[in-house]
Order: structure tokens, then sequence, then C-alpha cells
């Protein structure tokens, strides 16, 4: 093994304080290097390619709970609603709707976050804070018995001035709570704020992250 996948890995569990969960993000990485991470107990995988994925569930423990971190077309759905843990990067009601059906048909219910975009990066993906207040105030997701909204992702901005990240995860936050007491205020279960990756988790951690997505740290670069 090229990276020293489970130092690595107590390293950065190390550093996460209680109520901090990590996923540990996969992609583009060989199943020796999740298969390492699992004996070391690590359970929560992220991955962002539908057909990467399937081809890892088939060849790893049943246990691992995979989530799905990237952007997802909505004919992918099907292909992954029978098994996964979460569904990370919502970022439109037509995604949304498309998950239910599919949860449905599995007799699953699934847990999904809401992405939020407050990068200022054109290129990323998710929803701006008003496009949210939208889809939630349209209501039609409270008829969806078969997805759980558990919370809201985000990913700041790849920049190395720390201000601006911070910044841009104190607007997250901000945000969540807004949600949280809007809309959610008797939901216990609505309490993700998954932020913060390889580069960035410690300032995401000191800005209310509950769930770090940390890839090249503990894997190393992903070769694509
Ligand atoms: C790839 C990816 C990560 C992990 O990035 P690293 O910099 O390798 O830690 C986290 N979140 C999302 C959405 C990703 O696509």
């Amino acid at each position: 093994m090229e990276y020293d996948v489970k130092g690595n890995l107590k390293d950065v569990l190390s550093t996460l304080p209680d109520g901090v969960r990590l996923v540990a993000v996969s992609k583009f990485h060989p199943a020796e290097y999740i298969e390492e991470a699992y004996r070391e107990g690590q359970r929560i995988f992220g991955e962002s390619h539908e057909q990467e994925l399937s081809r890892k569930v088939k060849e790893l423990p049943e246990d691992i709970q995979w989530h799905f971190i990237g952007h997802l077309q909505t004919n992918k759905v099907k292909y992954i609603a029978p098994y996964i843990s979460m569904i990370e990067a919502v970022d439109s009601l037509k995604l949304l709707k498309e998950i239910q059906k599919q949860a449905e048909k599995s007799g699953r219910v699934i847990d999904v976050l809401l992405e939020l975009h407050i990068a200022e990066e054109e290129t990323k993906y998710g929803l701006t804070p008003d496009a949210c207040r939208q889809l939630l105030d349209n209501g039609e997701w409270e008829q969806m018995k078969n997805v759980r909204i558990c919370g809201l992702m985000m990913m700041a901005s790849n920049v190395d001035d720390e201000n601006q990240i911070r910044n841009e995860f104190t607007t997250a936050k901000l945000f969540f709570d807004e949600v949280k007491q809007k809309y959610f205020a008797d939901a216990e279960y609505f309490c993700e704020r998954s932020w913060g990756m390889s580069d960035d988790y410690p300032i995401a951690i000191e800005c209310g992250s509950t769930m770090v997505r940390v890839g090249t740290r503990i894997f190393g670069p992903r070769v694509y």
C-alpha cells in the first residue's frame, strides 16, 4: 500500500471532537484502501460516481454506510436507492422527487442533505440560500414519506484565504440555524452540517460541522 491509510485515518480521527463524524471519501481509490480503513473501524465512506460505487458495493462488506457526495443525476437514483445510506448533495426539487419515488419502490426511507451553494465559484453545484428557502416553502417535501431531510451540506471555495473559508462556513451555519428553526424545529433528525474537506476541515469544525468529508488526507492524491 502506497499510503499509510491506517496512520492517516488515526491522525484525522484523533482531531475530531465528539459529535463530528468522518465520511472517508474513497472515490477513485481502490477497494483495498477502503478495506484497510474498514479494518480500523471506519464505516462511513463517500463516493461520487454511481458506477464506481456500485462496483465497490459488490466487493466490500455489507455494513459499510455509503454516502453519495457528488452531483447525482436523476437517472442514476434508481441504482443506488436500494442501499445508499445518505445522499448528501441534493440540489433540486426534481432530484428530491426522484429519490422519493425510488426510495418508495425499494421500501426504504432515504436520508438526504440539501446542498448549499455559498462559495463564490460558479462551477460548484448546490442551492443558493434563496433557492433552498423556495424549495422548503414549496412544501412538497413534507409529503415525501420516503425521504428524510437530515441537514445541509456545502463546499467552501477552493482558496487559500482562511477568512473567506471561515465566512462561508459561518454563513452556512447561520443558514442552517434559520432552516432548523423555520422548518425542522421539532425534527431531531435535522441535525447534520456536512462541511469540511482535507484542506479546510479544522476550520469547518470550528464553524459547527457535524460531518467532515475527508479523502486526500487519508488515502493520498486521487489518480483520475
Ligand atoms: C472529493 C470530495 C471531497 C474530499 O475531498 P478531499 O480534498 O480529497 O478531502 C469532499 N466532498 C466532496 C463533495 C467531494 O467531491
